[in-house]
């Protein structure tokens, strides 16, 4: 299921806003370089990022800063998506 929140930045205390996970009959991908998100079929583990050219994979977990690009943060007040 994926989940909407708020995140705080452990680097530079930046909040903002992300969605992070996948769906029931979809994986998510992100991207390594911009954080450009996609849903893909349940079972591709990366793909070329249609907006940067990066890689894309499964592997990410923890959205991007827009601010400084750390991944370093945590989730501060999270809604559950029901789609
Ligand atoms: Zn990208
Ligand atoms: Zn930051």
């Amino acid at each position: 299921m994926a989940i909407t929140g708020s995140f705080k930045c452990n680097k530079c205390g930046n909040i903002f806003y992300a969605q992070i996970g996948g769906l029931m009959y979809a994986a998510e991908l992100r991207c390594v370089d911009c954080d450009n998100r996609e849903y893909v079929k349940v079972g591709i583990k990366e793909k070329t990022c249609e907006r940067c050219g990066g890689k894309m994979t499964d592997k990410i977990s923890t959205p991007m800063c827009p601010s400084c690009k750390s991944r370093d943060n945590k989730i501060e007040e999270k809604q559950l998506n029901l789609d």
